[in-house]
């Protein structure tokens, strides 16, 4: 199914038989704050990198698994069955980044993140500043041979866990003055503090504290690209794991589908499984059908970037699979719970955890109202036709 080659087919292989080996772990990291013990953690990231599932979306002369971006969808996909965010071991470092560093950067940051000894995490949002990035109020004053940088970030995902921060700011002064810029801010550094860190509604080991940077100094060459570069970045980021969101949402569904499948043909009410009553069976049919209309959006996304879409058709079409695959991702989690009934609302079942797991999908990334008013504003300018 699908037209994958023999060499996709191995490394979906490959992924799946990794996320079975982490679902039995689920029940208890949940019951654990999402925390397994850390040689358990440490060993599943060593053989995500010895399964080649690590770093699938960087460039292989760079150590990177080089993958297309239907691989690196298949992989994701596999990713998105497991809840907690076990799979995040699979991680995708900044894709956008090689492009655009400097040798001292790739040396410092992207190939140390590759070979899985660093990790990131983004510093963008503040508490007046989500969807409209472009508010962000962080700036960032040159100081001689450094920058200064001052701000508040929240939701900063990943941070008791990575080693640096891509953080965005507006620049005080200078010729770009109020433009945007990011930089590169090694973790710890003087004046990067945590202020709070708020429980979510999931239980993973990933934190999203807020952090609160204070007159941090960093050398000019952690500034990337040049001065007023800072929200291309940020579009670039968003297109890549907008697709790789739906594509774990496509897991997440596919998961779910498939356990009250499971579930509903084997409870018997009244001498018949209850996969038998017309009310459940439409439960089960409307899931995989919009199961297969996500992954079937997904995959063909996939497939046009690797054909060399146009990057504004690509975002466009990004943003569709992203806002599809979360909607629909949330509705079959609701359906799962329902035939689970009261099982499905016990903390050890899968359909409780992505009920809540699944939430934010369709809020981080871009929320899905952003998400329409992008595919909105292409088909204005583009023509429908161009998108789908
Ligand atoms: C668990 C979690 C992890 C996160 N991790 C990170 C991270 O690592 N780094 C980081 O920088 N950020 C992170 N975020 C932030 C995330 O990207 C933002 O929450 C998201 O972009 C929405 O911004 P907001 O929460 O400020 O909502 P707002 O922008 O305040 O939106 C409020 C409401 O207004 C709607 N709205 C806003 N603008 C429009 C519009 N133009 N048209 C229509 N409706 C609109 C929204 O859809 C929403 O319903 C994370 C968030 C969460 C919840």
């Amino acid at each position: 199914m699908y037209g994958l080659s023999a060499e996709d087919l191995d490394l979906q292989a490959r992924a799946r038989a990794f996320a079975d080996e982490l679902i039995p772990l689920e029940a208890g990291a949940e019951l654990a704050g999402g925390e397994l013990p850390p040689d358990v953690a440490a060993g599943h990231a060593k053989r995500a990198r010895e399964l080649g599932l690590h770093a699938t979306n960087m460039p292989a002369d760079l150590g990177g698994g080089g993958c297309s971006t239907l691989q690196q969808v298949l992989v994701q996909e596999q990713m998105g069955r497991v809840t907690n965010a076990l799979g995040w071991v699979a991680a995708t470092p900044p894709s956008w980044l090689p492009g655009v560093a400097t040798p001292y950067q790739i040396e410092r940051y992207v190939r140390p993140a590759i070979a899985g000894e660093r990790e990131e995490c983004y510093a963008i949002t503040e508490e007046g500043a989500g969807s409209d990035v472009a508010a962000l109020q962080a700036t960032a004053r040159r100081d001689g041979e450094d920058y200064l940088l001052n701000g508040t970030k929240w939701h900063v995902t990943s941070f008791n866990t990575a080693d640096y921060a891509f953080f965005q700011a507006r620049l005080a002064d200078g010729p770009h003055a109020g433009e945007h810029a990011m930089f590169l801010v090694d973790l710890p550094s003087p004046g990067v503090r945590v202020l709070r860190t708020p429980a979510y509604s999931h239980s993973i080991s990933h934190h999203h504290p807020i952090v609160a940077f204070t007159d941090v100094r960093v050398p000019a060459a952690h500034l990337i690209g040049a001065e007023g570069d800072g929200m291309s970045f940020a579009y670039e980021w968003f297109r890549f794991e907008r697709l790789m969101v739906a594509a774990r949402c496509v897991g997440a569904a596919e998961r779910l589908t498939a356990e009250m499948t499971t579930f509903a043909a084997g409870r018997q009410v009244g001498g018949r499984p209850i996969s038998e009553y017309g009310t459940v069976a439409a439960m089960l049919a409307d899931s995989l059908t919009e199961l297969f209309a996500a992954r079937s959006m997904v995959y063909e996304t996939a497939r046009g970037i690797d054909r060399g879409a146009d990057v504004k058709i690509a975002h466009g079409q990004c943003s569709m699979a992203k806002l599809y695959a979360s909607e629909m991702a949330g509705r079959v989690a609701d359906r799962a719970v329902q035939v689970f009934a009261g099982r499905g609302y016990m903390r050890e079942n899968v359909a409780e955890r992505f009920f809540r797991e699944l939430r934010v999908e369709r809020i981080w990334e871009g929320t899905s109202e952003v998400q329409r008013a992008i595919i909105a504003a292409q088909m204005v300018k583009r023509g429908p036709a161009a998108l789908a």
